[in-house]
């Protein structure tokens, strides 16, 4: 959609300026062009053609987290996140796309196995010195301009990713429900550990469990602002997901729940795909809010006790509204002591790969965040985004503090 469609809602901003005390780029830059109000200014220039659409504007258009924390703190409400996605849609049509991003998008992502192989050819590439190779002679850059550093947010990728040990199909449960399980990219291949570890919950809620056959979510595309191809991964992924097979739909990506609750807002109301979206939407469940909704079974209780802290992904606490029940949740455990963490639902700096184009910005963010977990003195980290995981993993090992940080899904089995 056009962002000049959006301008009455852009023109709502007073100009108050009460966002940027919650704008984790204006207070890692202190500049105007990074608050909300600084975004919508220039997207009101542009609709009002006192500016042009050009190259200039990648990088105010893209150094948005997409946190959400400026509309939870603007009077008005005015949503700067969704303008932001729909001003970099418009600018990929008027000023041009990557073309690394279209083969991604478009023929990898759609492809769980071509995903799949792609992250193994990084690894290899890691481990074999290779990828030290292709730095040194500038080849990554493809990747994103900060690719050369980003690269060392990963250290490592697991041995195996959760698909290569289980497959798609049907597994018998202890509970009543009948579950499928989207399995979310991120955490597919980097946190197969979180996968399994949701699987044994997701057996003793449900009847059955259907490992699901999904693809992307398509929230990559859509943060770069590529909706065509973000709608045809969603089109994929309904046609598994808007079966009447399952009572409901969960995932244990934070990202993906918010973004598959979103569905419906990629079609329009007189699409037919609309309604399977909205299907799809009403039974979709983030695995914290069904274990919270149900009184699951979150049982571990045993060895030492640990202090605990827990990470707000945006896309759990503004995206979904899930701030009380990862809490309770963690408070239940018994082999826990929860110390709540300063500034919590602050965005960590991950943000899907913000870090391949700012690495600069992405880890003062992310230092402010380490600057809180390491005030708490916690020596567990827990969130529920695989992006985040990284993010803080990378955080944690940077400032060398004896933190381990995980899914909350590994702390709910024995
Ligand atoms: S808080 Fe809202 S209304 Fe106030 S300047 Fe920021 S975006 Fe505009
Ligand atoms: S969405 Fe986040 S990063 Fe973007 S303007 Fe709002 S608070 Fe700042």
């Amino acid at each position: 959609m056009e962002i000049e469609k959006h301008y009455d809602e852009i023109a709502r901003c007073n100009r108050c300026g009460f966002c940027q005390v919650a704008c984790p780029v204006f207070r890692s830059t202190g500049h105007e062009a990074g608050v909300a109000r600084g975004r919508l200014a220039l997207l009101r220039a542009l609709i009002e053609k006192r500016i042009e659409w050009n190259r200039e504007l990648e990088e105010p258009l893209f150094t948005c987290l997409l946190c959400g924390a400026c509309t939870a703190n603007c009077f008005p409400a005015v949503a700067t996140a969704d303008l932001m996605l729909d001003a970099r849609s418009e600018y990929l049509d008027r000023v041009g796309r990557s073309k690394l991003h279209k083969l991604l998008f478009r023929h990898i992502l759609p492809h769980p196995r071509r995903l799949r192989l792609a992250a193994r050819a990084v690894a290899i590439g890691k481990r074999s010195g290779l990828s030290n190779l292709a730095q040194a002679l500038g080849l990554l850059r493809i990747f994103g301009r900060d690719f050369p550093r980003a690269a060392e947010i990963v250290e490592r990728f697991p041995e195996k990713t959760f698909r290569e040990e289980v497959k798609p199909g049907v597994v018998r449960g202890t509970g009543d429900l009948r579950i499928g399980y989207f399995v979310g990219c991120g955490t597919d291949i980097m946190c197969p550990v979180a996968a399994r570890a949701t699987l044994r919950i997701l057996r003793k809620l449900g009847r059955t469990v259907r490992v699901l056959e999904n693809c992307c979510c398509g929230l990559p595309p859509v943060t770069y602002g590529d909706r065509t191809a973000a709608r045809a991964l969603a089109e994929k992924n309904l046609a598994i997901l808007a079966e009447d097979e399952f009572d409901v739909i969960v995932t244990d990506c934070s990202s993906c729940a918010a973004f598959l609750k979103k569905y419906p807002t990629l079609f329009d109301e007189d699409d037919p795909r609309h309604e399977a979206a909205k299907a799809c939407a009403q039974r979709m469940r983030d695995l914290v809010e069904l274990v919270a909704s149900t009184g699951g079974s979150p049982s571990a209780g045993q060895g030492e006790k640990v202090v605990a802290t827990y990470h707000d992904p945006c896309h759990a606490s503004r995206g979904q509204g899930l701030v009380r029940q990862p809490r309770e949740i963690l408070r239940s455990l018994p082999v826990l002591e929860y110390r709540e963490l300063p500034e919590a639902d602050w965005c960590c700096g991950g943000a899907g790969s913000y870090a391949l184009y700012h690495y600069d910005l992405s880890r003062q963010v992310l230092d402010r965040k380490m600057d809180h977990v390491a005030r708490t003195g916690a020596n567990l980290l827990v969130t529920s985004c695989p992006a985040c995981i990284i993010h803080l993993t990378f955080g944690v090992r940077q400032r060398g503090l004896p933190v381990r940080v995980c899914h909350i899904s590994e702390l709910m089995v024995d």
